[in-house]
């Protein structure tokens, strides 16, 4: 099989041509949400990102396994190693155990992907579901000599392990160069030097969360669970691990010391990292007071927002960027993308409203190709957009007839535009979709009944009709040649 995709792999710095290792087999491994808090723009641009992807490879012909973790053991601030339990402090301050926290935040953050749109994975593993398996690979960094056990923690040795393997493949930040940049980090407290991190923590009285080990109960590092899981699911070696480019350091690097320092060989193949969001040019958080959260996106209840953003303006625009370049959100921006996007499924709408010629003035190949060239290039969506703006501006020539189109190619243009827009962009037309379904059959209905009304010459019964259409804002066009044509305001 040939898939057409190059990829940037971050672990390279180069695009590679994009080869799975046992095809038609894919496996994808996504650093999921933490959950002890509300789903907010932060969350929104991976989850779109990897769906992009895990739709575009299955239309390629692959079988895709996309397994996306959930954090739902708290970790620390600092890196796992220090200060409070995320989680288990908000159990403490909302009173409830910290099972219920995770379970209500998981399901919030299920419940805003939906709505934008963004298929479930196929697996979604909680770290908490597998302290087994991560405590198993703990033994197996031990028993490599790369790990030590002090006062029933265990700490990765980053120096060793340095000195044998590397460390810094993937971020770039090699350890000389960490040693000169930070002057009086004292190892303090049960590490032997400052880089080392933690992959079992012995728990403190007051630490909720914590399970038995064979070095103390405690609860595991927040690096070990994507390494564990991603190679339960997937395989000892597999094909893209992904993530924000916020957890290239020190997240995903640590995630490739345990693998190769456990199994003497990295485990992902191809490293894709989303760029960040922006708020008016700043970077998003809670003490900028510019933490916007999606459900205050979706109902404009934040001091900065001018008015709601629907989730699929929300996607849609951050399509409308490369996954890789930086993306701000401004009010400005976002209602650019809410007429654009109205834009896009109009001119889809109109496709069905054109009459087919007995020859072609447009060559629906142009779109293939621009479509397929975009795609294969790291998942350029930006130019898959601006192709398809492109071809609404010759939908609507086609239905003003100043262009021509054959039945068999409107077939064609129908079909493609409607997949890459539904299927591979996954929007929708939040206007034609739930309840409204019945709007649609339920204005050509009574547009029916109008055009008998004018059959009959009974122009009164026309004009209240279409006056009162008007008055709950559906406007009728009437065309000469034809049925009447009618649009939400
Ligand atoms: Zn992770």
């Amino acid at each position: 099989m040939t898939i057409n995709l190059h990829i940037y792999n971050t672990l390279s710095r180069a695009k590679e041509r994009f080869e799975p290792l046992a095809p038609p087999f894919v496996g994808i491994y996504v650093c999921g949400p933490t959950v002890y808090g509300d789903p907010h723009l932060g969350h929104a641009r991976p989850a779109v990102t990897f769906d992009l992807l895990f739709r575009y490879l299955r239309s390629q012909g692959c079988k895709v396994r996309y397994v996306r973790n959930v954090t739902d053991v708290g970790h620390l601030e600092n890196d796992a190693d220090e200060g409070e339990d995320k989680l288990a402090r908000k159990a403490r301050l909302e009173q409830l155990e910290p099972m219920e926290v995770a379970h209500c935040y998981t399901e919030r953050y299920h419940k805003a992907m939906e709505r934008l749109g963004t298929l479930s994975p196929s697996i979604e593993p909680r770290a908490s579901g597998h302290i087994i398996e991560q405590i198993e690979l703990i033994k197996r960094i031990l028993a490599a000599g790369l790990a030590y056990e002090s006062n029933g923690s265990v700490y990765f040795d980053v120096e060793a392990y340095d000195k044998r393997h590397k460390y810094g493949v993937l971020s770039g930040r090699m350890l000389d160069e960490m040693r000169t940049g930070t002057r009086t980090l004292d190892g303090g407290g049960d590490k032997r030097s400052p880089y080392d991190f933690a992959l079992w923590k012995r728990a403190a009285p007051e630490h909720i969360m914590r399970w038995p080990s064979p070095w103390s109960v405690g609860f595991p590092g927040w690096h070990l669970e994507c390494s564990a899981m991603s190679v339960k699911y997937l395989g000892e070696r597999f094909d893209i691990h992904g993530g924000g480019m916020d957890l290239m350091f020190p997240h995903h690097e640590c995630e490739i010391a345990q693998s190769v320092a456990a199994s003497g060989h990295q485990a992902a193949r191809y490293w894709m990292h989303n760029n960040m969001i922006t708020i008016d040019g700043q970077k998003m958080g809670k003490s900028l007071g510019n933490f916007i959260t999606l459900d205050e996106l979706f109902t404009g209840s934040h001091p900065l927002l001018a008015q709601p953003y629907s989730p699929m303006t929300i996607r849609f625009f951050i399509l409308q960027a490369h996954y890789r370049s930086t993306l701000d959100f401004s009010n400005e921006a976002l209602q650019g993308a809410e007429r654009g996007l109205d834009r896009l499924m109009k001119g889809v709408a109109t496709l069905r409203k054109i009459t087919p010629s007995d020859d072609s003035s447009v060559d629906v190949g142009e779109l293939e190709r621009s479509y397929a060239e975009a795609m294969d290039d790291d998942l350029n969506s930006p130019m898959v957009i601006s192709a398809l703006f492109d071809w609404v501006r010759t939908i609507n020539q086609l239905h003003e007839g100043m262009q021509r189109i054959t039945a068999a190619d409107l077939e064609r243009l129908t079909e493609l535009v409607e997949r890459i827009v539904f299927d591979i962009l996954g929007l929708r037309d939040e206007k034609a979709s739930g309840a409204d379904n019945l709007v649609a059959p339920l204005v050509e209905m009574i547009l029916e009944v109008r055009s008998e009304a004018k059959a009959a010459r009974d122009w009164a019964a026309s004009d209240r009709i279409r006056n009162a259409l008007a008055a709950i804002g559906v406007r009728v066009k009437d065309r000469k040649d034809g049925p009447s044509e009618w649009e939400v305001e």
